[in-house]
This record gives C-alpha cells, structure tokens and sequence, in this order.
C-alpha cells in the first residue's frame, strides 16, 4: 500500500495545472515514491558531478522506498529538503532523471508507469526504476566508503 495519499485530486492536474499552481495535495501526490532522492549523492568537488549511491538516508524504509517518518521527518533529519515550486530549480542538478517534479519542471510528460497514470503504487517498482530491496541504511556504512556505494541511477 503506498503511503502517498493520491486520492480526490483534480483529474490529470500534472498535465493542465502549473506547479507553481498546485495545490499542496496535487503537489505531494506528484510524487511517484522511487524514493531515489532520498539515497545519498556525492558530489566532485572540480567537476560538480554528481554520483548516486545505494547508501539511504537513515528513514529510508527499502522495502517500500518511502520515508519511514515523512510528517515528521524533520526531528530525526534535520537536513532534509522540504521541496516546493519555488527551490526546486536549485535543487534539479542533483535530482534522479525520472522524478516527476523534474520532468514537469522541463516540460516532459510524466512516464506511464507513475503511480498517478497507473492507479497503482507498486508500477514504479515494477517498471525496475527504484532500488527496492539494494538499499544499505548510512548508519551502517563510514562516509568514507560510500564511494564504494555509486551506482548508476536505474531509469
Ligand atoms: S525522486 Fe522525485 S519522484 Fe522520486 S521520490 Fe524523490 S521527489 Fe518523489
Ligand atoms: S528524511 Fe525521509 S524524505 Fe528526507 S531524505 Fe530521509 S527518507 Fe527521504
């Protein structure tokens, strides 16, 4: 069971409403839970590139992709980016290629298998663009050997 609430949104808001001009539950519900921007990223320092890594921030939860504690995640981490219409821009360099914010933000359509087209939570897993199951919690990994954690990001 997903525990993104999708329900009693405008039909097909993603293809006529503005991001800037959603609504907060049109906004979260955007999201397709791959739970990819949650993994650790590292970023070179000369050339700014930036690598994913399988090592999840410690809410993670691998087996469904979600946070673990997302209405309160913010008493356990801090750090965590709350995005909205107005940051995402500052944020897109890092962001995995598929997520729905990002295609909207450049104008693509949002893939077949999101969860808002598909009816169905479990078709971003299906269509093999999360990491479900490959994850490891950065509480039992040193920072210092997550480079030995990059992977290329599965879209
Ligand atoms: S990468 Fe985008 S679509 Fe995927 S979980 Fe993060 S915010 Fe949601
Ligand atoms: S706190 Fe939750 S939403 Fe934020 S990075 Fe960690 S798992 Fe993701």
């Amino acid at each position: 069971m997903s525990g993104i609430d999708r329900s009693g949104l405008r039909p097909r808001f993603w293809e006529t409403v503005p991001l800037k001009k959603m609504t907060q539950a049109e906004w979260e519900a955007l999201c397709d839970g791959c739970g990819k921007c949650c993994l650790n990223k590292l970023e070179d320092d000369e050339t700014g590139e930036v690598a994913m890594t399988r090592v999840a921030c410690r809410l993670l939860d691998d087996s469904t992709c979600l946070c673990a504690q997302y209405p309160i995640r913010h008493q356990f981490v801090p750090e965590c980016i709350s995005l909205t219409a107005k940051s995402l821009e500052k944020h897109l360099y890092w962001m995995p290629q598929t997520c729905a914010y990002k295609l909207l933000h450049e104008g693509e359509p949002l893939f077949d298998w999101h969860p808002l087209i598909s009816g169905d939570p479990e078709t971003v897993h299906a269509a093999g663009v999360t990491l479900r199951g490959q994850t490891v919690p950065e509480f039992e990994i040193d920072e210092d050997d997550w480079e030995d954690y990059i992977i290329e990001e599965p879209q």
